[in-house]
């Protein structure tokens, strides 16, 4: 086992805990036993995760920063990062609305399941608290995102783990005043940041260590609390089109991959398995960031000065995969409702879903509270928006998962392009995972 590479254990883990919860719907009681004595252990390994990103994007970022020497490099970087992020995004809408465009997934969808699923979800807590979540984004102005950006408060800023771009801009902040004040000054400072870097990247090697059993534990209660076979049945013609425009994002990936650098797409892909499993496995960019960094970093090549910013940015704002399925889950339900969508109703759909992507926020679930906002931007009817909701609830939890496998690989992709524009890849110094972890 121990010989065995880390994204083998965790795929392993992942069939195991499949397997194991379909074992446990059979049992009486089965699902409740899952809840209580097998998820929290997943939990867990979500929260120790989530524990060490604001330390990880803080210590990486300032070091990322000083080392860079010189202020004109980082803006580079910046503008170079934020319209590739923008470039993606857009590519990723514009395959998701052919897809439904061509496959009109909702056209075929029966009075009868319509029906059934709106009685099942439409008035069911999960989406009335999404709608009233989105309710809640709504209602601030143009500007608002900018003014949400800049903390008051950059100690609250690290404590509330939503507010990563806040973060992310005082330690920008810091970062480049160290710069300003010259090497000899900041070098206490750098000195601990440096350490603090090291410490970090050494408990996301202690936590991977219990990924194939954590991964065991969140898929058993992903197959022990999903919804009725048949509803999932009736939806297959819309997960598809979802699951196939993600492929096909994934594809542009490999493309861009090997039109922009010297690196094997298969080999990039490879080396970012853990971090994609890990996605899949927990549905949330910002809990899976740290191995996203560590495997980017050590295991690609992508210099900390790049990476460091190119991957939390990235993790916050840059989110393909839930474009893509916020653009088909939207036609898919004007469709299914008979609501006509006119040329610009899509391009605008184009817009917005640029926009909900970057507001959405990297945990699980998220896409569906922006898709509210991209339904209405089209003039969807206010009081239709819980009987949307309804249509695509059932099998939002899978295509959760699968986006943010796009939404990780995207994030990577784009490190990598960067990093190879500004002359920053380098060959990976790969590490073994179980490296000194034998004491433990
Ligand atoms: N779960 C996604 C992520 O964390 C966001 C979403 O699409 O709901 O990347």
């Amino acid at each position: 086992m121990k010989k065995l590479a880390l994204h083998w254990k965790i795929l392993i883990g992942m069939i195991v805990g499949i397997l194991f919860g379909l074992g446990m719907t059979t049992i009486d009681g089965g699902a409740t036993f899952v809840a209580n004595w097998i998820n929290p252990f997943g939990t867990i390994f979500v929260k120790l995760l989530k524990l060490i990103a604001i330390p990880l994007i803080l210590a990486s970022l300032v070091k990322g920063i000083s080392d860079l020497k010189d202020i004109s490099k980082f803006k580079n970087i910046g503008l170079k990062t934020i319209s590739i992020y923008i470039g993606t995004t857009v590519i990723a809408i514009s395959i998701g609305l052919l897809m439904v465009n061509i496959v009109k997934p909702g056209n075929g969808i029966s009075e009868e399941t319509i029906s059934k699923l709106t009685e099942t979800y439409a008035n069911s807590g999960d989406v009335q608290s999404k709608l009233a979540e989105a309710s809640k984004q709504k209602g601030s102005g143009p500007l608002q995102f900018l003014v949400d950006i800049v903390p008051d408060n950059a100690l609250k800023a690290m404590v509330d783990n939503s507010a990563m771009l806040q973060v992310i801009f005082f330690t920008i902040f810091l970062g480049i005043s160290m710069l300003l004040i010259g090497e000899k000054r900041a070098k206490p400072l750098k000195d601990f940041f440096d350490s603090l870097n090291e410490v970090v990247l050494k408990m996301v090697d202690i936590i991977m260590l219990s990924a194939p059993f954590a991964v065991f534990a969140l898929l058993a209660n992903v197959v022990v609390s999903s919804d009725d076979p048949d509803l999932l049945v009736a939806l297959l013609k819309y997960a598809g089109t979802v699951v196939v425009g993600l492929i096909l994002m994934i594809s542009c990936y490999i493309l861009l991959i090997s039109i922009f650098t010297k690196m094997n797409p298969f080999w990039f892909l490879k080396q970012l398995s853990p971090a994609q499993l890990l996605a899949f496995s927990t549905s949330s960019s910002a809990a899976t960031l740290p191995v996203t960094m560590e495997r980017v970093e050590e295991h690609i090549g992508v210099d900390k000065e790049v990476s460091s910013f190119v991957l939390p940015v990235g993790a916050t704002i840059n989110m393909d995969g839930t474009s893509l399925y916020q653009a088909v889950a939207a036609v898919f339900i004007a469709q299914a409702l008979s609501f006509d969508l006119t040329f610009a109703d899509q391009l605008t759909i184009i817009l917005t879903a640029l926009l909900a992507s970057i507001g959405s926020a990297a945990v699980p679930g998220a896409g569906m509270v922006m898709l509210v906002i991209v339904l209405e931007s089209i003039g969807f009817p206010a009081d239709k928006l819980a009987i949307g909701l309804a249509l695509i609830f059932a099998v939002d939890r899978p295509l959760d998962m699968c986006r943010t496998v796009v939404n990780v690989t995207g994030d990577a992709t784009v490190s990598v392009l960067v990093a190879k524009s500004v002359g920053k890849l380098h060959d990976p110094k790969p590490k073994n995972w179980d490296d000194n972890l034998d004491e433990i």
